[in-house]
């Protein structure tokens, strides 16, 4: 019998050593109570002092998020137009952009963000967000409330005119209750100097943030001094802090479990060995699809990760024969059935069974669509139950996969042409999300010639030459 399929009611291992709070309604959140049976234990325990702060944070979730009282005084107090010093509670508001990958690492960000500025974070979910996630804050809820005025930005002023009227003006101003913080990056679009401490005492006295981003800018917190001593106590780990921050925000709502303990029961669990292999193709019209399967096999077989055929054989001859089921994820079909035929119509060298399952193949990213993100979804959760991971350079899908499981990525070459790469992957050194669009300056202005020489914990991305990440 499987057993993993056998519950063992252990609060240690069901809470992940204190990282999730207990008090949750078993029923409304299957896998916040069942995810510990399909994977192993990690080596990565939270420290004491991260427990203490998210208990810490859900309390003050609970005090001043919706439904509070405390939230309907907030509300008053911003209709009312009346400026002033902010009350007891401080929003942070998460706005969506890009695919799911992009959405999860940036909302993990936002929220050590909002524990370190004592905000509250309430996101902003649209239809197509929809029911993918459960309540992550005991006895509260994130969800940014129908009537909320958050729900659009417009009249609302922004980071950047903020920052222009700071630099032209020498005397104190009143700053306004909410402002919009556009994270993201563009060609024309300065520099940002989030991290920097001038900016954040400007930030600090306003009410409301609505944040804008696509990136888990968790990185740029090193990049200040001010925020080391605590983000040390809380992190002595520093290349396990997404992995904490998405096993603490992201269980799958019961809609969600289903189609992913479903699908990982009836074709991963037996397995020996679960082998996740995800292929990003970003410009499908420029890359043919065989230099994208020269690539994976490339990278696949070069470092034992799948077997070689046997071209001389036809049969292989053992009495036990081990299995290894591979998950596929693509938005296109042919690379699960080109590698299932592959492994059918010949043995592996090893006398190893290999089954490749594909969940999807949608063909396309797609905007505005809710079972689109559900499948997105199931596949980054599926990924990250593997024993080995593959992913594409570049995909945030990958990161989430890779934070969720704990594990450190072969990372494939991003192709966008016939080109051939050697080595087709690398593994990579850290199971952190790349920041792609790193400040290239210190506060002081001066330019960052190298990251790893200027911040501790701070490394080149391997997938991108213009990132970094934590190490
Ligand atoms: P990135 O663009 O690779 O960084 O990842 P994102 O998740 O931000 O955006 C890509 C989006 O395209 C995903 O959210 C999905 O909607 C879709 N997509 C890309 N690859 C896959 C895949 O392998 N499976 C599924 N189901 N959807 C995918």
């Amino acid at each position: 019998s499987d057993s993993r399929s056998i519950p063992i009611h252990d609060d240690r291992d069901k809470l992940i050593d204190g990282l999730l709070a207990s008090g949750f309604d078993e029923a409304s959140c299957t896998s916040r109570f069942q995810s510990h049976l399909f994977r192993k234990a990690s080596p990565h325990k939270p420290s004491q002092y991260l427990v203490s702060k998210l208990r810490h944070y859900e309390e003050l979730h609970r005090k001043c998020g919706p439904n509070s009282r405390a939230y309907r005084k907030s509300m008053k107090v911003l209709h009312s137009k009346k400026k002033g010093a902010p009350g007891i509670c401080k929003y942070l508001v998460w706005t969506p952009a890009n695919g799911l990958g992009n959405r999860m690492i940036s909302l993990a960000a936002a929220f050590l963000y909002a524990i370190f500025a004592d905000r509250v974070l309430l996101v902003r979910f649209r239809d197509d967000m929809q029911g993918l996630f459960c309540e992550p804050f005991l006895n509260s809820t994130w969800l940014l409330p129908k009537h909320s005025p958050f729900w659009s930005e417009h009249h609302v002023e922004t980071y950047r005119t903020m920052l222009k009227k700071d630099k032209a003006s020498h005397s104190k101003r009143a700053v306004p209750s909410t402002l919009f913080l556009n994270l993201q990056h563009s060609q024309d679009d300065p520099e940002k100097f989030f991290h920097c401490d001038h900016n954040q005492d400007l930030l600090r006295n306003i009410t409301s943030l609505i944040l804008r981003s696509d990136q888990y800018f968790v990185p740029y917190l090193f990049m200040n001094p001010s925020f080391n001593s605590e983000i040390d106590k809380m992190f002595p780990e520093k290349d396990a802090i997404f992995h904490h921050l998405v096993r603490y925000l992201f269980h799958p709502s019961n809609e969600a479990w289903g189609l992913i303990s479903r699908f990982y029961k009836t074709y991963l669990a037996s397995a020996d060995e679960r082998i996740g292999l995800q292929i990003r193709v970003f410009s499908p019209t420029t890359t043919p699809t065989q230099a994208v399967m020269d690539l994976v096999l490339n990278c696949t077989l070069s470092n034992k990760v799948l077997p070689q055929l046997d071209t001389q054989k036809s049969v292989y001859y053992s009495q036990n024969q081990t299995v290894k089921a591979v998950l596929v994820a693509s938005l296109y079909p042919e690379y699960g059935e080109n590698l299932r035929a592959m492994y059918l119509n010949k043995p592996s060298v090893s006398g190893e069974l290999i089954g490749v399952y594909q969940p999807s193949h949608e063909e396309e990213q797609k905007f505005h669509d809710n079972m689109h993100n559900f499948k997105a979804w199931t596949e980054m959760y599926l990924l990250s139950l593997s024993d080995v991971l593959v992913t594409t350079s570049l995909s945030t899908f990958g990161y989430v996969a890779q934070g969720l499981g704990g594990l450190k990525p072969w990372l494939l070459y991003k192709l966008t042409s016939n080109d051939t790469y050697f080595p087709a992957c690398v593994r990579d050194f850290s199971i952190e999300p790349c920041n792609h669009i790193p400040p290239q300056h210190f506060c002081n202005g001066k330019p960052i010639k190298d990251f790893a020489s200027s911040f501790p914990y701070l490394r080149k991305c391997l997938d991108f030459y213009a990132g970094v990440k934590l190490a």
